[in-house]
């Protein structure tokens, strides 16, 4: 079976990203492009999903590649048009909307995926597997990019419901919520916000045990990075096992050892992920790293810090 797909949003992921890993995946056809500005040669284009849905073009799937704050209305109208639905993470700007968004699935027994493509990576499942019965006492994220070569000229980043940091920082949260033997929820968080914008440039994040167990777990996400990139999740459990996770999530180390590394292919195995999912008529969908953010955002103290141009 060959499932017809339309990407809605070609900016820079569906670009970069998506066109590439559906072209190479067999089991998918590549039938249109929704965009307000952007178009795709030799693929017909529509500058909105109602425009595409009163069109002749057949159609089993959807991948929605816009900003997670215009994500629900239009999940819902593809739904309702009996489309399966893949999403781009962050899923949607609140927990309220994703839920809506699940419970339509649903109800409309469609396919609704809600991506979290560093999670993809075989490390991040080894990892899963080593620290299982375990109990962490140590954590520390370090998740320092430069916005400006991964959004550029992105003004949605910077408006509320737009993540700012926590654009990025939900991906190591992905990871960090995938990998975790037992549930941790947010203790504390700064918010670094820039004077000329709405949403965060950096944040320190302190997270704690549901039971009390001693720990020290914190992440530090920041935006202002140059040069070299920072991805990295190192812990340490209880029975002294050193496990860092390095590069996004690609390069798994034990005890100062590499264990694992593999070649980023999180966009091909989303796509393989995705398929097995449209066969089985399963969703996927894990609101965790989300609800993190949320929680970030609940308890977050906001520290103003220059302006950001
Ligand atoms: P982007 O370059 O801004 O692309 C999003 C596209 O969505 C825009 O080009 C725009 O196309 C369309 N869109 C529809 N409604 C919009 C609205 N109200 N405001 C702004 N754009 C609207 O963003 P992106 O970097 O591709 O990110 C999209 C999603 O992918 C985000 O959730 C992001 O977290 C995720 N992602 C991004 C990266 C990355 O490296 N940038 C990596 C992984 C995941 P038209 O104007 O043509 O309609």
């Amino acid at each position: 079976m060959t499932y017809k797909i339309a990407i809605i949003g070609l900016g820079k992921i569906a670009m970069d990203q998506h066109i590439p890993a559906i072209t190479k995946n067999k089991k998918f056809k590549l039938v249109a492009g929704v965009s307000r500005n952007a178009s795709l040669k030799d693929v017909p284009h529509f500058t909105s999903l109602s425009e595409l849905l009163a069109s002749k073009i057949k159609l089993d799937c959807l991948a929605i590649c816009t900003p997670p704050s215009v994500r629900l209305q239009m999940a819902i109208e593809a739904l309702k048009a009996g489309l399966d639905v893949l999403i781009e993470k962050p899923p949607t700007p609140t927990m309220g909307e994703l839920f809506a968004m699940q419970a339509f699935a649903r109800k409309q027994k469609r396919v609704l995926y809600a991506t979290w493509h560093s999670r993809m990576n075989a490390a991040v499942e080894e990892a899963r597997v080593r620290l299982k019965g375990k109990r962490v006492t140590q954590l520390k994220i370090t998740w320092r990019e430069d916005v400006r070569h991964w959004h550029p000229g992105q003004e949605w980043i910077w408006q509320a419901g737009g993540f700012g940091v926590f654009d990025p920082g939900i991906n190591a949260l992905s990871i960090l919520t995938r990998i975790m033997p037992q549930e941790l929820f947010v203790q504390s968080a700064v918010l670094e916000t820039p004077a000329n914008k709405a949403t965060p440039i950096a944040a320190q994040i302190k997270f704690k045990h549901g039971d009390g167990l001693a720990s020290d777990m914190s992440a530090d996400f920041d935006w202002r990075q140059t040069g070299e990139q920072t991805w990295k999740i190192e812990m340490t459990t209880q029975d002294g096992m050193k496990l860092n996770l390095l590069k996004g999530g690609t390069v798994l180390e034990i005890n100062g050892k590499t264990i694992l590394e593999a070649p980023m292919e999180e966009y091909e195995l989303i796509y393989k992920h995705f398929a097995k999912l449209l066969k089985d008529r399963k969703s996927d969908v894990d609101a965790a790293p989300l609800q993190l953010v949320c929680d970030c955002f609940m308890l977050g103290q906001p520290k103003l810090v220059a302006e950001f141009l």
